[in-house]
């Protein structure tokens, strides 16, 4: 084992942070595909520089963005690492007078700066300090720029390259500093309530009341859950009517399902696809499907927690891991059958909110942690 990777990243805390400045000013909220440019311009031109070796390739998705992959040590000859993260952020443009790029009390803030752009900044140290150690460990990094809306686009591309690697670590943010060994699979529904339109007080009856129908729904939906399983079903927006004196003709409402296992999705899906109207004039349409498998916590998956909690124990600190309800990519590459570690990001919070940060001090950690888990294979 080469030493000093922590050394060597502690040395370099404040231009690491001055470079997750940098990539956090460039605001790239999911389909913006000009602010997407922009950012990959930024990438291919950084980790360009980061090895002369490195085979970078661009892959435009019309309207969306650019997704990026690296590809360091192609000629090693063994299965390449997969490294996945995104570039595109919940947060439009603008957020970044309300999430100021800034430090303050040894946290760096900023929009997109724990859900992950801080972390594509670990790749790109871990990759300069195999570079000048000269450690031959064949990487490939894909970036991706829709993560955060499902990955319509991106999903092809990370299923692609599962296929070609040994194993997999996503850079998505830690939870509270551990890493995720298991995540839930995802699905998002819409159910739309097509009734008759009618005056609200000359002729009620001849109406049939689309909103009173999917309202009556709700229950029925709700009852799906089976919250022993790890399964959650919720009913997130509902939307319907067109003015106070009209009986509604359509209503829509969406729902945000969550479970464990591939079974449970599918009975989920099924319970909501048998749903019938109660009131038979009412027309009901479920639209929406399974978006994400679930990230199950396999053998294989623990036994890279238990490669990374060695790592983390020589650097001087005790990771933990713990299973999550959001998904990430990482679940399309697990179900594939491919090791997954998912969470090796920079201890923040703020995921999504005004109030995003990482700790600095967290920084060199991490990219240590990385470094040594890319050595080890
Ligand atoms: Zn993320």
């Amino acid at each position: 084992m080469i030493d000093g990777p922590l050394e060597h990243f502690r040395g370099q805390r404040g231009a690491l942070a001055d470079e997750i400045k940098e990539l956090i000013s460039i605001e790239t909220p999911s389909h913006d595909a000009a602010a997407s440019s922009k950012i990959v311009d930024m990438l291919e031109a950084k980790f360009g520089e980061a090895s002369g070796s490195i085979e970078i390739e661009r892959i435009v998705a019309d309207g969306v963005g650019e997704h990026f992959i690296a590809r360091f040590g192609k000629n090693s000859g063994k299965r390449p690492t997969l490294i996945l993260g995104h570039t595109d952020t919940v947060h439009p443009i603008g957020t970044i007078d309300q999430n100021p790029v800034r430090i303050d009390n040894e946290r760096l803030y900023g929009p997109g700066v724990f859900d992950m752009k801080a972390n594509i900044q670990l790749v790109l140290a871990a990759l300069r300090y195999l570079e000048k150690e000269k450690i031959e460990c064949p990487v490939t990094v894909l970036l991706s720029c829709d993560e955060e809306t499902g990955s319509a686009t991106g999903r092809e591309l990370v299923e692609r390259e599962a296929t070609i690697c040994s194993r997999c670590f996503v850079l998505e943010p830690s939870a509270a500093g551990s890493v995720k060994t298991g995540r839930k699979g995802t699905g998002v529904f819409r159910l739309e309530a097509i009734g008759i339109p009618a005056h609200a007080g000359l002729e009620p009856d001849r109406g049939a009341n689309a909103v009173a129908e999917l309202a009556r729904q709700i229950e029925a939906i709700h009852s799906t859950a089976n919250r022993d399983a790890g399964t959650t079903v919720n009913v997130t927006t509902f939307a319907g009517g067109t003015a106070t004196n009209v009986i509604p003709a359509f209503a829509a409402c969406e729902i945000d399902v969550r479970f464990s296992t591939v079974a449970e999705g599918e009975r989920v899906e099924s319970a909501l696809r048998s749903i019938t109207p109660k009131d038979t004039r009412v027309r009901l349409e479920l639209k929406g499907q399974i978006n994400r498998p679930p990230l199950e916590e396999t053998q294989g998956v623990l036994a890279l927690y238990s490669k990374a909690r060695a790592a983390a124990e020589t650097l001087g600190f005790e990771l933990h891991h713990t299973q999550v309800g959001g998904a990430s990519d990482g679940n399309f590459v697990g179900a594939l059958g491919v090791p997954v570690l998912d969470g090796l990001g920079i201890t923040g919070d703020g995921a999504h909110t005004l109030e995003e940060y990482i700790e600095i001090e967290d920084i060199p950690l991490r990219a240590a942690l990385l470094t040594m888990l890319l050595i080890d294979e």
